[in-house]
């Protein structure tokens, strides 16, 4: 069991742990994840949902308004409202954790940042990390073993 892939909510009452290192991790800087985080960005690791295994608590979804029209649910702990993690587009067998949630969330840094287009000016971005101004093609950019698991549970 890697320890490091362990988080929670902050009043401490939603306790989860990820089976696996995901497949991905989205750092993102839309308007949307700014104004969900109140922050400059949010980083999401994409992992199937049937390797997240709750340990305590409870989660409440609440749909979010998107600019895209794509439904956004956020998934809440019902006592402090803390988002531990994401369902973009209705795909049940996907989760969209919020590494910030971590007790450790410097274990899955970002592989991408998207939607650079409203990054905020004083971020700075490593040169070594892709990034695109909106979405991407995950074909392009992921690894082999992660698109096997990408079709999997998307087909
Ligand atoms: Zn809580
Ligand atoms: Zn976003």
């Amino acid at each position: 069991m890697n320890d490091s892939l362990e988080g929670g909510c902050a009043c401490g009452a939603l306790r989860y742990w990820l089976a696996s290192t995901p497949m991905f991790v989205h750092c993102c800087h839309c308007r949307d994840c700014q104004r969900l985080t109140g922050s400059a960005f949010v980083i999401n690791a994409l992992i199937e949902t049937d390797r997240i295994t709750m340990l305590s608590g409870d989660l409440t979804p609440i749909a979010m308004p998107t600019e895209s029209g794509r439904p956004h649910d956020v998934y809440r702990c019902p006592g402090c409202q803390t988002v531990v993690w994401s369902d973009y587009g209705r795909r049940p067998g996907l989760r969209f954790v919020r590494v910030g949630t971590l007790d450790d969330p410097a274990a899955l840094p970002p592989d991408v940042h998207i939607y650079i287009r409203s990054k905020l000016p004083w971020v700075t971005l490593p040169e070594a990390t892709p990034a695109f101004d909106g979405y991407y093609d995950p074909k392009s950019l992921w690894p082999a073993a992660s698109l096997e698991r990408r079709r999997a549970i998307l087909g």
